[in-house]
């Protein structure tokens, strides 16, 4: 006898999740949301806002962004290796899922780009403290308020741990509470929504290869290790590969004054171990093309490097490149910001008198560092013949102390796993649906191969919210079909 029983149960309360719950339940399912957190809204609660293309804000803007460019824009990027038709349903219906989400109390601060290369499709969430992190705390806590408004029933500090299925369809989901007691939910649909395996070390390894802590450092929300994945294989969800959403980490820094990142993330000289240059900087801001570089060099570090003249330049001027994560161009405290970092034993930045010591605190070969140095501040007089990168971004490093500070591979958590069709149903190795099985958000996300596509950005709570609605409707439709 089940502990429960509904129509639909949503396995998770992230965005992808809540969105999943309150869509199925506007749609007439009888929903039970189950959490393992003591709260809801997964890592999007760290997150600014989702993607969306035409909306009604863009219009306003005069943004130039329609379905058919971002499409050909993704599938170019993805060079074809995603489902075409589940991106375009995704982006069809993102600008109404904007207005969807303003029906139930969001508000938008208006359409953004993440650095300058990128569209203006990150759809920033508007908050009683103005523009910043956790803006999109916001967004749960209406999606969460509408959840409960539509009568779904929440069950926090719940796990799921498996599929129950009878004559290959869902038939319940079997989970835990907080003292490991098992609650049996019957339900005839299930959607997995549990964020990926970002906090799962061994899931890291096995999936992707990196090595959490030593070449990777992504963001590891507790939680989310992985759980759903292994629900939706169990049932018989086909594999699809399983990828870090990267975003370059620089070293600790995070915990310093936002001058200290906002100085050493401009496209400052950037080299490897072997004192070689890598890319153009400019391309730096985008933080997946710098994780993607960073993870190609010998111990999968760069190191982005300034002299005391390019800071005090930055002081004077404001730096080059802001974004609306680190938006303040004054960094006026960099220098006690260091100062700050080597009192509290930080590893990942250096100071040094000379470019032969700067060299060597960071493993850099010495000789290779003077040489490149040596050859980019011709570049600063001249043209950038190594890498073209444009003359605004291009200055000499001739006055110490130097600075640098370590690059490596990082990453919002996991993205990919199950095998999902444009309803979001999950598939078997056949391609054919699993009756009653559906997954979205992170869990889902197989649209980017191998990279994150941060020229469109809000794309991954874009995702989480629109894949979480798609999933809750045809999951709604499903009951309803099997009731007659
Ligand atoms: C610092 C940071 C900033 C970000 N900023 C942005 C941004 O501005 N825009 C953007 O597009 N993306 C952003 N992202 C990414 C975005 O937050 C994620 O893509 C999005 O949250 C994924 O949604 P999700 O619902 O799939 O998973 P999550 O939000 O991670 O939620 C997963 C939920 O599943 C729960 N869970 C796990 N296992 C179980 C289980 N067995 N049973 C029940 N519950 C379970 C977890 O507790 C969690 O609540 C950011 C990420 C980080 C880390």
């Amino acid at each position: 006898m089940a502990d429960y029983e509904a129509q639909v149960v949503v396995i998770a309360g992230g965005p992808s999740g809540l969105a999943a719950a309150v869509q199925a339940a506007e749609d007439g399912a009888d929903v039970i949301l189950i959490e393992k957190n003591a709260a809801i809204g997964g890592a999007a609660n760290m997150g600014m806002g989702p993607l969306a293309i035409g909306s009604k804000y863009q219009q306003r803007q005069m943004i130039d962004i329609t379905v058919e460019k971002a499409l050909n824009m993704f599938m170019e990027y993805t060079h074809y290796n995603v489902d075409g038709r589940l991106v375009k349903r995704y982006f069809e219906q993102s600008a109404e899922t904007i207005e969807w989400l303003e029906d139930m109390g969001v508000e938008f601060e208006g359409a953004y780009k993440y650095f300058t290369k990128s569209e203006a499709t990150w759809h920033i969430v508007k908050t009683d403290q103005g523009i910043g992190p956790r803006a999109a705390s916001f967004m749960n806590k209406a999606l969460y308020a509408r959840a409960q408004e539509l009568g779904v029933k929440v069950l926090l500090e719940t796990a799921g741990k498996k599929i129950l299925m009878e004559d290959g369809r869902v038939c319940g989901v079997l989970a835990a509470d907080k003292d490991g007691k098992e609650v049996e939910i019957a339900c005839k649909a299930a959607i997995i929504c549990t964020g990926g395996g970002g906090a799962n070390p061994e899931f890291i390894k096995e999936q992707t290869g990196y090595t959490f802590g030593v070449d990777m450092f992504n963001f590891a929300i507790p939680g989310n290790v992985g759980d759903g994945i292994k629900m939706a294989w169990e049932a018989g969800a086909a594999k699809v590969p399983v990828r870090i959403e990267q975003a370059a980490n620089f070293e600790g820094i995070d915990e310093l004054p936002q001058s200290v990142p906002n100085v050493l993330m401009q496209p400052n000289l950037l080299v490897n171990k072997f004192g070689k240059r890598v890319m153009d900087e400019e391309q730096m801001q985008n933080t997946t093309y710098l994780s993607n570089a960073a993870s190609h060099q010998k111990d999968r570090v760069l190191f982005s490097i300034v002299d005391t003249s390019i800071v005090k330049d930055y002081i004077r001027n404001g730096v080059d490149e802001i974004s609306m994560v680190r938006f303040d161009p004054d960094v006026s405290d960099f220098f006690e910001g260091v100062e700050m970092a080597e009192k509290t034993g930080n590893k990942g930045l250096f100071k040094a008198d000379s470019i032969e010591e700067l060299a060597e605190k960071c493993g850099i070969d010495v000789d290779a560092l003077v040489e490149t140095v040596d050859d980019y501040n011709d570049y600063c007089d001249g043209y950038d013949e190594e890498f073209f990168k444009r003359k605004k971004y291009l200055r000499p490093l001739t006055k110490a102390p130097y600075y640098a500070a370590a690059v490596r591979p990082g990453g919002y958590g996991t993205v990919g796993g199950i095998r999902i069709n444009e309803n979001c149903e999950c598939c078997g190795d056949d391609f054919m649906p699993i009756p009653g099985l559906y997954a979205a958000g992170a869990d889902a996300c197989n649209l980017y191969d191998d990279s994150y596509m941060f020229l469109l950005p809000g794309n991954s709570m874009g995702w989480a919210v629109n894949s979480g609605r798609i999933a809750g409707m045809e999951a709604a439709e499903y009951v309803d079909g099997e009731d007659d």
